[in-house]
Order: C-alpha cells, then structure tokens, then sequence
C-alpha cells in the first residue's frame, strides 16, 4: 500500500478519497485554489498545497503544477477524483513519466474509451450490443443524412468527444436532419474541440442502466451490478438507485459480463462504468464507459458492503481484487439524491451563495435496532455551514445515500432523510428531490430518461397557501427573540397597540408571491392568533435555541425558524417556508439606503459600473447593472445623494445580499 497520496480534486470527492486514505494509514496531501483555502478538503487531508486562482483552468486542471506538487511532498500515487483531470490520458501519461502511479485505467484505456465513436468500434469487436446507428469516420453531411434515414427517425446525433449531457440533438424527421446537424456541430467544436459526430435510434422511453465494473493487473476483472440512473435533468443524473427495479438474474448477468467484455477489450484497470441505454422490455445497449470513479458509486458500495476507493488503492498499488465474482452479492437497496444549489422552479439553473445555516439529518433517527445492517444512510459533502457554493464549480452542495432492506424501506428513509435536511442561504433542490421521490412514477419504479418531463405538472404544484401553524413558528420567534432583547419588560408594549384592554399587533409576511398577514393577541399564557389559515390560541412548550415547539388549538407542532436577512426560514414537518418579513422596527426607522448600503437583490455578477466614488447622483438614476439568472438587473439609487466606495469591479460575483456600494 502507498504510503502517501496526493488527491488533485476538490468537494466532496477530495474528502470521500481522503476518508478511506485515513482509514487505511495512507497519509493526504490536498491541492487547492484561492478559493478553497478555508475549504473542507483542505482540513480533510494531512497537508495542503495552494496551486493556483480559482479559476480551475489555472488551478485544478494544471496537471504539470500538481505533478510537481505531488513530487515535492513525496507522494507515491495521485488519485484525480473524477471531473477535472480524471479522464485525460496525457495527464495519466505524464503521472507514469513522472514516476508516479495515477489511480485510474491505464492512458490507452482512457484513450480508447475517450472518443465515443472509436469506443463503439472497439465494442462491435468485442461483441458488446449497440444502439443501432453510424459511428464510422465518413462525415460527409449528404452520407450521415442518408445513414440517418436508414436507421428511421427519431435519430440522435452525438459529439463524439461529448460528455456531461453536452453535443446531442434529437432529429424527428429527415426534413430536419441538415439543421440539426449544422448545430451539432457547430457546439461540438466549441465545446470539446471536435466536431466529430455519430448519429443513432434516439430510444423512446429508455432507462439508463450501467455496471460498475472493477480490473486488477493480474487479469481479473468484476462486475459489482447495475444502477440505475434513469431519473435525469438535461441528460444530467438527479436520483440513482441500486439494483436497478425489475431486473432478473439473467438479465443482471448479461450486462455484467458485456461490461466486463467492455473492460477487457480495452485492457482496462481499476474501477470503471460501463453505461448503457435499456429498452423497457430489458433489451440494452452499449453508450459509454466512463473510466473513473462515479458519482454514484456510494449506491454500489451500500449494497455490496465494499468501499470502492479502497478498492482502487489497493489495486493502483499492485494488490489482486480484494473479492471475486462469486463471492459478490447484492444486500438491501441503496439510492442516491444529489443535493445540488440550484432553482428547479428556474429550469434547474445554478445558484449560487453561502451556506448560512446547514442542518443534516442524524443517525440516531434511523436507529435499526441492533441489526448488522449497513448504516441507514450516509452524506457525502464537501462543505459546511459557512461555506459558499462559488460559479467556479460544480454546484453540488452533497449526495445524500440511504441504504434500506428493500426498496420501499429506502425510499421511506430517504424520505426522512430529506425532511431533515435543512439548508439556508442558496436555492437548492431538496423540495424538488421530496417531490420527485414521492412523485407516483418513481415510488412505483415507472422510470426512464424523461420521468421528470413527463410529470411535470406533478412535480411542480402550484403554490399553496402558508398554514396556521408555519405562521405561528415565525411569528413566536420573531416575538421571544423582542423579548429576549428587552428583558427587563416582558410586556414591553413598544410595537404593540392595545385593543379593548389587550395587547395586539400585525406581522406582514411574503410568501413568494402571497401576502400573509397575522394577527396576535398576548394573553397572559400564550397567544390568540389569527391569520389567513383560521384562527387559534397559541401556547410555547419548548424552546431551544432555534428550536421551538408549539401547541396551535389543538395541534401540536415543533420546527426550526432561522433569521437571514429579512426573510425567516421555518422547516417544520419536512416542509421548508421562506417568510419575507416587512419588519416594522426597520422599516420605520432605517432602510436600506438611508444606512449608506446597496445589496444584491440575488448572486450574480457584476457587468457594468455606472458611477464612479465622489459622484453625486439623483433619485432612481442607474448605479450599476447585475447579470443573474441570464437577465440583467439594474441597481438604481434609491434617493438623492452621493456614492462614496464602490465594492466591486466589472466581471466580479457577487452573493446575494452582498454589499455593492456604499452610498450617502
Ligand atoms: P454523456 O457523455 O453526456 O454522459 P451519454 O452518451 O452517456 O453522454 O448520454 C447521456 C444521456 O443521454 C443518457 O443517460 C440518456 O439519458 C440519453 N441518451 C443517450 N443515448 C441515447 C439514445 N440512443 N436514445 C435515447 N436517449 C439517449
Ligand atoms: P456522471 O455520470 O458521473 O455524473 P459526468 O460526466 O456528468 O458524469 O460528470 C462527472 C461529474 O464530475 C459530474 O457530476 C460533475 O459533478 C463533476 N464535474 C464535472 N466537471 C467538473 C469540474 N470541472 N469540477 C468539479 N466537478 C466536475
Ligand atoms: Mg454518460
């Protein structure tokens, strides 16, 4: 085994590799950009290397900076994680000139399996079922539109240098297949620098079904079964589950042993997934094998009892397989949801932000009773609260992965888990994920590539009105929290008015677009309130920090309410409320503006600096324009006056509710 290891990675992978590296006695060395100096990545491994800006070009995709890292702190081995430089064979090349042993297949290996046209190639060879289609080298327009008129529309075109769900093109008929083509070449190119194509029977209704297949330098070479990621956003993963739903024995082994064919025809070691599209009646075809650690994995790890990146340690440093085929065996189920920062309500576009409060579900509420099952769930992540979710990377803020006796007991688990995920200070997808698990179609394993489209109207309801009692969380926390600041008078009656001998008063709150105001009366235990939901009397049990517990009429009911900014956030009973909060005390007294700031309404970046410092200005004459979301915001001011600094330059981000300038 090594002794020592770099990981050229950063997230969630950098600590899962640094994990198992620990566990094993094999000491870390991290690699990290200006960004991620407080990152957890960097805390996860036993020393820390700064290689670069943020920007990954000139950081994490410098692969002779880190192989000169690596060296320097005299590392044996590199482990590239996966995106970034794992599947670039000249690195993998230069590791082995370098003396270095790259964790992953061998250079030729990614090579061979680098160009999706090439890799069908290869897999025809190997005997490995394709969709049917033209992969060859003839990219003469009038020959591809012919091969596509005889593989029958709907037909897709591909970039054979393609990858994360980018370069592909459904053609419905032949009327439209030049159009289609132009495009898909024309992104191809931008994109991945080829402009080469493949064209192939676009699959109605298709699972997407891959095995995770392992090789050793001895010549062994497994399958540890199938996942299934059918549930998909633009081609991208979302929700992946193993086994997958409905396969049968023979079927299992069938695509096991394609995909150890797959591995084998192109030399392969180490851990790899071969993925292919499956028609609904089982029959399945090759699409490609990513030669790396997958996102995904943890879903196989639960089900096997293995820990994959031990696996890929012990083979890179000349170890056989630490299992063979016959002694593999599938226990329980296993799903995965990937917590990413983004606005499914937006078309799933990434957001950005700092993660001000973060809670995650704990183990004790998934106790199980002293069976020697896996652990009942497991949370891959890379940051914590305080962190920020930057444009610079991905947006995943974490997988969450819940290992249950069957698959029902999964997704009851999984269900759980997400209600106690409670995230504040970015949009993310955890009540999209809540939906979608609960959605009729996934709970009853109806699955393929266009679940999410298709139930559309299911996964996103129209809004409903805040309830009594979410009402009540905020509005008794905004009233302890008064209370707490004027202890000296509890009945302090500054921003209350007396009716009829009672002490009463109004919160206005916005729920996305709904108004909801409340109305309370102190009475001497407890509260009477009245709201859009109805009316009830209203007494604490319990309060614990965030915490708290009420009784509302008769209903009994416990949540967290988490203050940023103006907006209160109450997760109580797996739900998540964003409350806008016209706070009366603020308003009244100092806005925004007339305490000298400006903020950004939401994260975006900056695209053009209108005044200069020392400049006076009148009322609603632009300051600066913001690009969010694909749209341009113009910041205005909000009074006559002066702009004394300006915070930040033309091109920077900026978080929501970041300073933009300061203004007198
Ligand atoms: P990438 O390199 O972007 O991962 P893939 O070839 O793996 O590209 O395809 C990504 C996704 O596109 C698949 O998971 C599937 O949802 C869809 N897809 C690919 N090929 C087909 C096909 N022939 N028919 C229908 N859907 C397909
Ligand atoms: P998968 O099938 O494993 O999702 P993809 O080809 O879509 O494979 O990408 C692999 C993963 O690598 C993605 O899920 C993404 O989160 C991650 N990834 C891709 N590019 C980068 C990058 N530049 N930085 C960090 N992670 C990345
Ligand atoms: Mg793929």
């Amino acid at each position: 085994m090594f002794s020592k290891i770099l990981i050229a990675n950063r997230g969630e992978i950098a600590c899962r590799v640094a994990a198992t590296a620990r566990r094993l006695g094999v000491k870390t060395v991290a690699v990290y950009s200006e960004a991620d100096a407080l990152a957890r990545h960097v805390a996860a491994c036993d020393e820390a290397v700064l290689i670069g800006p943020a920007a990954a070009k000139e950081s994490y995709l410098l692969g002779d900076r880190i192989i000169s890292v690596a060296l320097a702190c005299g590392a044996e081995a590199i482990h590239p994680g996966y995106g970034f430089l794992s599947e670039n064979s000249e690195f993998a090349d230069a590791c082995t000139k370098a003396g270095l042993v790259f964790i992953g297949p061998p250079a030729s290996a990614i090579r061979a399996m680098g160009s999706k046209s090439a890799a069908k190639t290869l897999m025809e060879q190997a005997r490995v079922p394709l969709v049917p289609g033209y992969h060859g080298d003839n990219q003469d327009a009038d020959f591809l539109h012919q091969q596509a008129d005889g593989i029958g529309y709907p037909v897709l075109l591909k970039a054979s240098a393609g990858g994360g769900g980018k370069g592909m093109r459904v053609v419905e008929s032949s009327q439209e297949f030049k159009a289609a083509l132009a495009s898909c070449k024309r992104e191809a190119i931008s994109s991945f620098g080829d402009d080469k194509v493949l064209a192939e029977k676009y699959l109605q209704r298709p699972r997407h079904i891959e095995i995770q297949v392992f090789a050793d330098t001895f010549g062994n070479c497994v399958y540890l079964f199938e996942r299934d990621c059918s549930v998909q956003r633009r081609h991208q993963k979302v929700l992946e589950e193993a086994p997958a739903p409905g396969m049968s024995a023979d079927r299992r082994k069938a695509m096991g042993e394609a995909a150890v064919a797959a591995a084998k025809a192109v030399g392969y070691v180490g851990a790899g997934t071969v993925e292919f599209i499956a028609n609904q009646d089982g029959s399945f075809y090759f699409m490609e094998m990513n030669t790396r650690l997958q996102v995904e994995h943890p879903v196989t790890e639960m089900i096997t009892g293995t820990d994959l990146v031990e696996w890929q340690l012990r083979v890179a440093s000349g170890e056989a397989l630490p299992l063979q085929q016959s002694a593999l065996k599938i226990h329980g189920h296993a799903i995965e949801a990937r917590i990413y920062a983004e606005n499914p309500e937006k078309g799933f576009l990434p957001s950005i932000g700092t993660l001000v409060h973060v809670r995650t579900p704990e183990a004790v509420n998934f106790e199980l009773g002293g069976t020697p099952d896996p652990a009942p769930f497991r949370i891959d992540s890379g940051v914590c609260e305080g962190d920020t979710i930057s444009p610079f990377y991905d947006p995943m803020i974490a997988k969450m992965i819940v290992w249950g006796r069957d698959r029902q007991e999964a997704l009851t688990r999984m269900a759980r888990a997400l209600a106690h995920y409670q995230l504040v200070g970015l949009s993310s997808n955890i009540a999209f994920l809540q939906r979608l698990i609960r959605s009729s179609a996934f709970a009853q394993a109806d699955l393929d590539t266009g679940l999410i489209e298709r139930n559309h109207a299911a996964l996103f309801p129209p809004h409903e009105n805040v309830s009594l009692p979410i009402l009540a969380l905020a509005v008794i926390r905004i009233v302890l929290a008064e209370r707490h600041h004027n202890q000296n008078d509890p009945w302090d009656t500054s921003h209350g008015w007396r009716m009829n001998g009672s002490l009463s008063r109004r919160f206005a709150f916005d729920n996305e677009d709904e108004k909801c105001d409340v109305d309370i009366r102190y009475l001497a235990k407890g509260w009477v309130m009245h709201g859009t939901g109805g009316s009830a009397p209203v007494r604490l049990i319990h309060l614990n920090g965030d915490e708290l517990s009420l009784q509302v009429g008769t209903q009994f009911v416990n949540g967290t309410v988490v203050r940023h900014g103006e907006n209160f956030h109450v997760f109580s009973q797996g739900q998540h409320c964003e409350l806008k909060y016209a706070d009366p005390l603020v308003h009244a007294g100092e806005t925004e503006a007339e305490a000298g700031r400006l903020t950004a309404p939401m994260p975006g970046k900056i695209v053009a600096l209108l005044v200069s410092p020392g400049q006076s200005v009148q009322k609603g004459e632009p300051l600066l324009i913001m690009e969010a979301m694909k749209m341009e915001h113009t910041i205005a001011a909000p009074k006559e006056g002066v702009v004394r600094e300006l915070m930040y330059r033309v091109g920077d981000q900026v978080a929501d509710g970041a300073q933009l300038l300061v203004f007198e």
